[in-house]
Order: C-alpha cells, then structure tokens, then sequence
C-alpha cells in the first residue's frame, strides 16, 4: 500500500514510489530553524547540510543515526554540493563567497567579487563534469541579521555566475533574474535549470524554474519559464537519472517531469527548502524541512557528483 505522502498526479509518478516506503525523520527537535542545503558524502556514509539562522553546519551520520554540528560558525551556510574531486563546496551568506573545504580541512574562496563589487550572497551550487561552478547570488544574505550580516548591495543584480577554477575566471552567465535560487543540470550537462524565487520581495514575482541550453563554451540560451510553483515557492531541487526534477515547495517535494509536467508530491508537514539524493544507490532523497531533516527511499537515481 502507497504512503498518503505520495500523491501521485501522473502514472509517470507511480513508477518512482513504491509500497510499504515511509518518510523518515533523521533529526528533528535539536534547534534546527531552517534546515538547508543537503550534500551526500557517499564515502564517509554521512550527509551535511546548512541551519542557516544557527549559523552552523549540521552532520547526519548514516552508520549509526547520530546527528553532530560538523562547523560552527558556518559563515550561515545555504547550498552545498561536492566538486568533481569530491570536496566540499559551499554557498556563504555571510562570508558573501563560494568556498572549498580542502582535503585537510582549510577553506579556500573560489568567489567573492565580480567586475571589483562584492558578491550580493550565494545561495545554491553545482559543479560540472569540466570543473565549473555554477552558482546562485540572490540578496537574502545582505537583507537582514537573520540569515547573514545585512548590508547594501554592491552588485547592480542578482545574476547567475560561471567560476572556471582553472583560469580563477568569474562570469555572470545569466543577468535577467530577479532573485536565483536552486540551480542544477539535467543528467547530461546539456540543459541547466534555474529557479527564481523573486515572489519573496515582489509582489506577482517569479516563482518558478526556468531552463536553458548549454554552450559548448559554457555560455547559455533560451531561458523559458519551465514550471510555475503551485504551492509556496521553488528553492532548491536536484534530477534523477530520467531528467526528473525534485524541487522543494511549500507543502513538500515536487516531482516534474522533463517535459514539464507536475507528476507527483511528496508531502511533509514542513515547508521544504532543499533536497539531494544519497545512498550507496543514490536511491535515497533527503529532505531538508524547515526544523528537520528527513528522507524516502524512491525508486529512482540521483543524478549526483562525485
Ligand atoms: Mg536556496
């Protein structure tokens, strides 16, 4: 029998979910304000992920369920993902940086300023199979205490940048958003969605995703609205294997498919801001909800580096 989580919109939906599966709750009443930003450590058999009102970065370990604060102060960490090398690699709002966590534990800056101007306050990060980091700088770092050190802007908008670690290069690859959030590829680098969440600040603003072509030269095209969000606002979100998009929203995760349908929910009693898929089948979506972190098995892969 089917969880009442699942709600299946589309028979698409029906293949991914199975029978006798739950959600499980891998840390809950341990202070968490705002759960974020989930990445698998497949060889460490842990998961990180950011409470970004805390200030730190929490750990989940899979070996025995024991949950830890892995770095506090974080410099209120949002987005994380793992570079091809398998380092961690993070979105700062209060450093205004995309860092590196080097193999012995020092912090690297990948990016900080473009055209001289500090960085508004990145947000969500993935990284391609040439090494590029492709990240988010929307302003909710810089707009109050809450989640970062208010401050002005510098920059003249929240774009989408383009950080080649090979020749140290910073480039706004995309400069017609109003706030960029969840960012990531479909499984073969061809397409890039790109949340934008700008309904937070203005009224009737975007709340969806957008999806463009890649470039060879790493450049972009089209840029349609892709899906609208149905029910709170689209943060982060991730692909499995099929070029499915599970995304964040207000009433749980949501399932489209590549052609831009909704197929499915999952429903969670906490407004979700981010997933990543993990598992040593990268079957497993775990779920960053509000004051929780939680997870479900699916029966589906995650397109997930390394
Ligand atoms: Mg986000």
């Amino acid at each position: 029998m089917l969880d009442p989580c699942f709600e299946v919109l589309d028979k698409r939906f029906a293949g991914y979910v199975m029978g006798n599966v739950h959600i499980d709750v891998l840390a809950s009443d341990i202070g968490l304000r705002w759960s974020e930003g989930p990445v698998w450590f497949g060889d460490g058999r842990y998961l990180l992920w950011s409470d970004i009102p805390n200030n730190r970065i929490m750990r989940w370990d899979e070996t025995d369920g024991s949950v830890s604060v892995y770095r506090n102060p974080s410099n209120y960490t949002n987005g994380h993902t793992r570079d091809r090398q398998g380092r961690l690699v993070s979105c700062e709002h209060g450093g205004r940086r995309v860092s590196r966590t080097e193999y012995d534990g020092r912090v690297t800056v990948l990016a900080d300023s473009y055209n001289g101007k500090r960085l508004n306050s990145p947000n969500d990060v993935v990284v391609k199979s040439d090494d590029t980091v492709w990240f988010t700088d929307p302003s909710y770092g810089i707009l109050s205490e809450y989640e970062g050190h208010q401050s002005e802007p510098e920059q003249d908008g929240c774009h989408v940048y383009r950080f080649d670690p090979k020749s140290g290069t910073l480039q706004a690859i995309a400069t017609d958003f109003d706030k960029p959030n969840g960012i990531a590829f479909s499984p073969d680098e061809t397409l890039l969605y790109v949340a934008d969440t700008g309904a937070t600040h203005t009224p009737n603003g975007p709340k969806h995703i957008r999806r463009f072509q890649v470039r060879d030269d790493g450049t972009l095209a089209g840029g349609e609205v892709f899906a609208d969000c149905t029910f709170g606002l689209f943060d982060g979100f991730r692909l499995d294997h099929h070029g499915n998009i599970w995304t964040s929203a207000g009433d749980g995760v949501h399932c489209y498919a590549p052609d831009g349908a909704l197929i499915g929910k999952i429903k969670v009693p906490e407004v979700v801001a981010n997933v990543c898929f993990g598992g040593v089948k990268k079957n497993r979506l775990f779920i960053c909800a509000t004051t929780s972190l939680r997870s479900v098995y699916l029966n589906t892969r995650g397109v997930q580096t390394p």
